[in-house]
């Protein structure tokens, strides 16, 4: 892995990193001024490099219409974004922007930054980080384009707006849970419902929309799971000498980590989530705590893996208590 950060001279820097591309350039740009990198996209076109571009849907963008229309003509897969409006602090209608600044090259190096591709970005204090062969950060990044990719006007707005709760004095607001139950698998497939909760008063207002959604991916995560802790209780058991109650938990804990990452990588796929009937807000899965100590009868929580990033600051992390389905 290889990280440089560099804070003068950006636009040669991108040309640089750009130009070196012999498969794939992914660009997500909130700006982007085609005078300046168009030359360099049509080189990429004629070495046959997939060229891909979400634009901002923006007047300053719009400008280049001809020259995009050009580079799509040649092969370049190239979109605008247009963003919901809302109301701002002061009360004023205001257009939200996409406002990514970054690249994904040959799925190895990415571009990111304070640095629009623009001409005026130039002469502002500006940053730009190169990150090379960090598969995790790839990973992210191609997660999010994709997830943009698949975003429209419509879509946004329909993330963003989450309903007040009904309740008397509570100023709380609704939102979507996909809970998956690991004891109810069927050929393969774990089944789950989706329940209306109030992120203020979750215990008090929750509510069953749609019950009988169904995932395989859950299950095949909780049968791997299951096989890595009886292989971790088994080595533990064949020491020969005791280790320690902490040393048992960083191991577990390690599992745990492990399979938190696979989730967030599996969940982030699919980003604008809806059931049939329902969007979704977040996905989780009732959890029995694993315990060594086996005297123990432990209570069922809802684990939270994955939260849509409009509704996110309103759900936690997890709740301790199972819904209906205990
Ligand atoms: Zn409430």
């Amino acid at each position: 892995m290889k990280y440089e950060i560099y804070f003068d001279n950006l636009q040669g820097v991108i040309h640089d990193e750009v130009a070196k591309a012999n498969e794939t350039v992914k660009i997500a740009m909130a700006w982007l001024n085609f005078t300046l990198y168009g030359k360099l996209f049509e080189n990429l076109l004629e070495n046959k490099v997939a060229l891909s571009i979400i634009l901002d849907d923006n007047w300053v963008n719009q400008l280049f219409k001809e020259k995009i229309e050009m580079l799509k003509g040649r092969g370049a897969d190239i979109n605008f974004l247009k963003m919901p409006t809302s109301i701002d602090d002061y009360g004023k209608k205001k257009t939200n922007i996409m406002h990514h600044k970054f690249a994904i090259i040959d799925d190895r190096i990415i571009l990111n930054g304070s640095f629009n591709w623009s001409e005026n970005a130039g002469l502002n204090f500006e940053n730009l980080s190169v990150i090379s062969g960090h598969d995790y950060a790839v990973q992210r990044f191609n997660d999010e384009f994709d997830f943009l990719k698949r975003m429209d006007e419509g879509k946004i707005k329909d993330l963003q707006i989450l309903e007040d709760c009904p309740a008397d004095d509570c100023d709380g607001k609704l939102f979507n849970l996909l809970l998956y139950d690991p004891t109810n698998v069927d050929n393969y497939e774990m089944y789950g419902n989706v329940y209306e909760v109030c992120s203020n008063c979750p215990y008090d207002h929750y509510e069953l929309l749609e019950s009988g959604v169904s995932d395989r991916f859950f299950n095949n995560v909780e049968e791997h799971k299951g096989s890595q802790y009886d292989e971790l209780f088994d080595k533990i058991n064949s020491m020969e000498k005791e280790i320690s109650e902490e040393e048992k938990k960083n191991l577990i804990n390690e599992i745990d980590n492990y399979i938190a990452r696979e989730y967030i990588f599996y969940l982030n796929r699919y980003g604008y989530r809806k059931t049939e009937n329902h969007t979704v807000h977040a996905i989780g899965k009732l959890k029995q705590e694993k315990m060594l100590n086996k005297h123990e009868d432990p209570d069922w929580i809802a684990e939270i893996y994955w939260k849509e990033k409009f509704a996110s600051k309103f759900i936690d992390d997890d709740y301790d208590f199972a819904f209906d389905m205990r």
